[in-house]
C-alpha cells in the first residue's frame, strides 16, 4: 500500500530517520514494521509562530516494496557525427541547459565562453578577493557555469511550470546536487558545492560529443543579408554557424555594444539598483525565529533553535509606485567583489551549503526606469547600461581603489551621517566609509532610507547600526533587451540568431535561465529538425 502523508512536525522529528518513521507511523495508523521506505515530496519551514514546524508532505510505502519515483528521465544521445551544429555563445546555466537539450534533440552543441574553466577559474577569484584585481574575462561572472557557479546556487524561481522546474532539479542532481533539492521550499546549492556540479555538466556534454572552447571570446559577428553567418573570436577564429544561441549574460557589457553597432535591434530595459546590506547572521535568526529576549545585546550567543537552518528574510515596500526590495538574501553569507572590469565597484552575495559564515547578506534595491535617467537618453538602447556603469564607477572612485567598496552604516545613511566607524564586514577586498548619497542617485537613496525604516517595522530589529550598507548592487538582472519573435524565438531581423538568458532579458537566476536555455533549444531544435 503507498499512501501520500502531510505531517507538521518538530524539527528534530523532521531531521532524524527514527523519529521521523515513528511519525509517518503514527500518522498513517500502520505498525511501523510495516513501513518499507518513504520519499519526501516537499519540505519547508513555518517559522511564523513561537514554536517553529517542519512541514512534511510524503509518499509512504506499507507493506510493498520500496520504489524511487523519477522526477524526470534524461536521454542523452551521442552527437559527435551529428549533421547539426549549434554554436552556443556563453557557458552559463543558460547556455549549459541549451546545450544539454540539444544533445537530447540530436545536434552537437559547440560552446564558446570567453572565460576559463571552474578550476581556473577560482585562481583569479583568489586574486581578485585578496589583492583587488579583476580579471576582465575571468571573475563572478564570466567563466566557465557563468554567474552561477561562484554564486549562490539558490535554486528559487516564481515559475510554476513544475514539470520544468523538476527537469532543471533533476538535471542537477543527474550531475551531482544533493536530493533534497528536488523537494524544499528553498532549494540552495552552495558555492562550495557548484563547481563540481559545473565540471560534471561539462564532462556529460563533452562524452556526448558536443564541444566546448574556453578563453574564447566571441568580438564580431560577420552577417550576411538576415542571417549570421559566422562568428568571430577574440583570436582571431572564424566559425560559420548553422544558428547561433547567445547567452552571455547580463553582464557582457561589449556583447551589447556590438550588437548596436551592427544595427541589430536591441533596446533598453529597466533594471534594479541599490546596495547589499549585512547583518549578524545571530541577529536575523533572532528576529525570525522569535527568539530575542528583552534586554538582549547583539553580541549576545547564537539562539536560533537547534536543527533550523540559519533564517533568511524577503521584504518589500513601496516608495512613490515604485518597490523597494531584498534581492538574492545569502544567510550565513559573503559579500562577493562581482565587477567584470577594473575600476568600478558591483557587490553580490553568496554562501557555502552549510550557510556557516556569521553573516547575513541581502541586495536591497529599486527598479530604475528610463524616465528616472533622462541625462543618459542620448545612449538610446544603452541608456540604462550607461547609467548602471557610471554608478559602479563612482562607487570605485569613491571608494578609493583596489575593490575597496563605499559602505556605511545603516541608521548613519538613514540620518545622512557618516560612519565613524564601519563593523567588521565580509567583503573580502574592504570597505570604507563614505557617504552613500555620494554614490546613489537621489530616488534610489530615498527609497532606500524610506524602505529600512519600514522593514524595521516589519522586523523588530532589523533597521540597527549594526547592520552595513555596502555599494553598488546593481547586476541585478540586464538593463538590455535583446528583442526575440514569441513563439520562434529568433532575434526579429536576425533569423538564425536565438537570445537567451538573463542578458538577452529573458531570465533572472539560475532556474529561469537553465529553463529559457532549455526552452530556446527545443524551439530551435524542432526548426532544424523541419
Ligand atoms: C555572486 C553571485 C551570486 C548569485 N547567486 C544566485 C543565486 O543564489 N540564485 C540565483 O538564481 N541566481 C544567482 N545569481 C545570478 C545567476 O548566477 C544568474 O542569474 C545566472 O547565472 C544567469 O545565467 P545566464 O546563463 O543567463 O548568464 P551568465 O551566468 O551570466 O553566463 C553568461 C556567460 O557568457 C559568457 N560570455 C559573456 N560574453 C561572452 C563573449 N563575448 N564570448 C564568449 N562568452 C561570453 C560569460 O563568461 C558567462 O560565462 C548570482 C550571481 C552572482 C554573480
Amino acid at each position: 500500500m503507498q499512501q501520500i502523508l502531510h505531517l507538521k512536525l518538530l524539527p528534530a522529528e523532521a531531521m532524524d530517520e527514527q523519529l521521523l518513521r515513528l511519525q509517518i507511523a503514527r500518522a498513517s495508523g500502520q505498525q511501523i514494521d510495516q513501513l518499507t521506505g518513504f520519499q519526501i515530496l516537499k519540505r519547508s519551514i513555518d517559522a511564523r509562530g513561537r514554536q517553529a514546524w517542519i512541514m512534511v508532505s510524503l509518499l509512504a510505502f506499507f507493506n510493498e516494496p520500496f520504489l524511487h519515483r523519477e522526477t524526470a528521465t534524461f536521454h542523452f544521445r551521442d552527437v559527435s557525427r551529428a549533421p547539426r551544429r549549434v554554436i552556443i555563445i556563453g557557458a552559463g546555466p543558460a547556455g549549459l541547459f541549451a546545450a544539454l537539450k540539444l544533445i537530447e534533440a540530436g545536434i552537437q552543441p559547440l560552446l564558446l565562453e570567453r572565460g576559463k574553466d571552474v578550476r581556473a577559474r577560482r585562481r583569479d577569484l583568489a586574486l581578485l578577493n585578496k589583492e583587488g584585481i579583476v580579471q576582465p574575462d575571468s571573475n563572478y561572472c564570466f567563466g566557465e557555469g557563468g554567474a552561477g557557479t561562484y554564486s549562490d546556487g539558490k535554486l528559487y524561481t516564481r515559475s510554476n511550470k513544475r514539470g520544468d522546474v523538476n527537469r532543471i532539479l533533476g538535471l542537477l542532481v543527474h550531475f551531482g546536487a544533493r536530493e533534497n533539492i528536488l523537494y524544499d521550499a528553498h532549494p540552495h546549492i552552495g558555492t562550495n558545492k557548484l563547481p563540481q556540479i559545473i565540471t560534471a555538466m561539462r564532462q556529460g556534454i563533452l562524452d556526448c560529443g558536443g564541444i566546448f572552447q574556453f578563453e574564447k571570446k566571441v568580438t564580431d559577428l560577420r552577417l550576411e543579408n538576415d542571417r549570421i553567418a559566422e562568428v568571430m573570436t577574440a583570436d582571431g577564429d572564424r566559425i560559420a554557424a548553422d544558428a547561433v544561441i547567445l547567452a552571455t549574460g547580463h553582464s557582457a557589457r561589449d556583447i551589447f555594444e556590438l550588437l548596436h553597432r551592427k544595427g541589430i535591434l536591441i533596446e533598453s530595459k529597466p533594471f534594479a539598483l541599490g546596495v547589499r546590506i549585512e547583518h549578524p547572521q545571530t541577529l536575523i535568526d533572532r528576529i525570525q525565529y522569535h527568539c530575542m529576549p528583552a534586554g538582549m545585546s547583539m553580541g549576545s550567543p547564537p539562539l536560533r533553535p537547534a536543527l533550523l537552518p540559519p533564517a533568511s528574510y524577503s521584504l518589500v515596500e513601496q516608495f512613490r509606485g515604485k518597490g523597494v526590495f531584498s534581492f538574492c538574501m545569502c544567510p550565513g553569507g559573503i559579500i562577493a567583489p562581482a565587477a567584470t572590469n577594473p575600476g568600478e565597484i558591483v557587490v553580490n552575495g553568496w554562501s557555502p551549503s552549510k550557510r556557516d559564515n556569521p553573516f547575513a547578506n541581502s541586495g536591497i534595491v529599486i527598479s530604475v526606469e528610463n524616465k528616472d535617467i533622462p541625462d543618459f537618453s542620448g545612449y538610446g538602447p544603452l541608456a540604462a547600461m550607461k547609467f548602471q556603469e557610471s554608478v559602479e564607477q563612482r562607487a570605485y572612485q569613491l571608494g578609493g581603489g583596489r575593490m575597496v567598496a563605499p559602505a556605511q552604516r545603516m541608521d548613519d545613511f538613514v540620518s545622512h551621517r557618516i560612519s565613524s566607524s564601519l563593523p567588521h564586514c565580509s567583503y573580502l577586498p574592504g570597505i570604507r566609509s563614505v557617504s552613500l548619497h555620494d554614490v546613489l542617485p537621489v530616488f534610489v537613496s530615498e527609497g532606500l532610507c524610506h524602505a529600512f525604516k519600514a522593514f524595521g517595522k516589519k522586523m523588530k530589529g532589523y533597521f540597527t547600526n549594526e547592520a552595513v550598507l555596502v555599494a553598488t548592487e546593481s547586476r541585478t538582472s540586464s538593463p538590455v533587451r535583446i528583442p526575440r519573435d514569441a513563439a520562434g524565438l529568433q532575434h526579429p531581423h536576425i533569423t538564425n540568431l536565438y537570445p537567451c538568458g538573463e542578458g538577452a532579458g529573458y531570465a533572472g537566476g539560475i532556474m529561469s535561465a537553465a529553463m529559457d536555455g532549455e526552452r530556446v533549444a527545443e524551439v530551435l531544435a524542432r526548426k532544424l529538425a523541419s
